[in-house]
């Protein structure tokens, strides 16, 4: 099925596709296996206007919601997982700036984005993971400044980004009602990069640790108000998750195309295409929940969190069970470095844990269900 239903639409997915067939999948095999950034691809990706697409049109966006969100990262990841993680990272970090930023902050950093300048969301703490509450990082106000003291880890675009979104503790006795967000330039002194993660997958997208020491901003870079920190957390995550729902569709459909491509060269039996049928039917279910969510969120409903919740959590399920059993049908060449499809299941398993795990997701709708 084809959920794009306007011109615009169907553009982007053509230039997604054009740019994942002649740009990603020539190199993704040695990105992976060294680690590599892609920076050419991020290139193109700003050069053919995909950064634009998820900024609203005021700030020199297309104003593309996140449909069109969904719709590159399904392309893109389809490709690879890692470049789609650098790129939907820079739209998880313009969405508290989108959502709560001033006029100003829109102006300033939403354009930079726009452009293709990375962007970087810093929440997660050694000891604050799904427990935002638990941040350590302090951010003081001190006449006209903040100054911000803390470190962050496993940080998709640390180092690459040219702005970053930090979650800070402003008042600490209030745990999660005491966190606030604000806005650090690469160039302000006090911010520095630790090591950069060996992961089990996404390999070519940057993870690293992000370090403030005495890190001065201006007052003007807290986004709406102190104490709202997590709430501007959780509403960016109501929009971003089905956007790893969009990529953990991506990722399974490529490991079935790869699959039945093998099939048929092997002339297998119909009973090897009857199961591929079970599993293509559970990307499919997946895909269109994931599209009914972001089309819900574009409609501009409020009551989203527990579909973007289940469109993060679903997808990235199947594409877990989906990878896993195409290797058991591709047998040995399943387990070769050189085949797709392992680096495609290393790629599926990141996607239940980034943007709160799959409990955490099972704990969000639970309490919806439960009120
Ligand atoms: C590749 C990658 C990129 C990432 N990029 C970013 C980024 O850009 N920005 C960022 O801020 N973070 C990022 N993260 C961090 C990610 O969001 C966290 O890993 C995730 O939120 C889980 O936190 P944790 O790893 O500390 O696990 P923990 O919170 O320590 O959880 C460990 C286990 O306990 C379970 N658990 C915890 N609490 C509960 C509960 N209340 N009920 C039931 N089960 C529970 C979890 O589900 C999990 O299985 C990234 C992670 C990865 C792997």
């Amino acid at each position: 099925m084809n959920y794009c239903i306007s011109q615009r639409e169907e553009y982007v997915k053509a230039t997604a596709q054009k740019i994942a067939r002649e740009k990603i999948i020539p190199q993704r095999e040695l990105l992976d296996e060294k680690k590599d950034f892609p920076y050419e691809i991020i290139k193109e990706l700003a050069d053919t206007g995909m950064f634009r697409l998820f900024i609203p049109k005021a700030y020199g966006g297309d104003g593309g919601g996140d449909t069109e969100l969904c719709i590159i990262v399904e392309e893109i990841g389809k490709a690879c997982a890692a470049v789609a993680t650098t790129y939907a990272a820079s739209a998880l970090a313009a969405t508290p700036i989108i959502l709560f930023g001033s006029e100003n902050q829109k102006m300033k950093y939403l354009s930079k984005i726009a452009q293709g300048s990375l962007a970087s969301f810093c929440l997660t703490e050694p000891s604050a993971g799904s427990d935002a509450g638990g941040i350590q990082t302090r951010a003081t106000k001190e006449n006209d400044s903040y100054i911000i003291n803390g470190a962050k880890q496993w940080i998709t675009n640390g180092g690459e980004a040219e702005v970053y979104v930090v979650f800070a503790a402003t008042n600490p006795s209030r745990g999660a009602r005491g966190l606030s967000a604000f806005i650090v330039e690469k160039e302000t002194p006090g911010i520095s990069f630790g090591k950069i993660e060996d992961k089990l997958g996404i390999r070519a997208s940057c993870t690293r640790e992000v370090i403030f020491e005495n890190c001065k901003i201006p007052a003007e870079n807290l986004i709406g108000k102190e104490g709202i920190g997590f709430i501007v957390a959780m509403r960016t995550f109501d929009h971003t998750r089905p956007g790893v729902g969009a990529l953990a569709v991506g990722i399974a459909q490529s490991a079935l195309d790869e699959l039945i491509a093998y099939a048929k060269q092997i002339k297998a039996p119909l009973s090897l295409f009857e199961q591929i049928a079970e599993l293509y039917t559970k990307v499919e279910a997946a895909r269109a929940l994931v599209y009914s969510t972001a089309r819900y969120l574009d409609s501009g409903a409020k009551d989203v969190s527990v579909y973007s919740s289940m469109s993060k959590l679903f997808p990235s399920d199947v594409a877990m069970e989906v990878t896993s059993k195409v290797i058991e049908l591709f047998g040995i060449f399943g387990c070769r470095r050189k085949y797709a499809v392992e680096k495609i299941m290393r790629d599926a398993k990141i996607t239940q844990i980034y943007e709160g795990t799959n409990e955490i997701q099972k704990l969000i709708i639970a309490n919806t269900l439960a009120k």
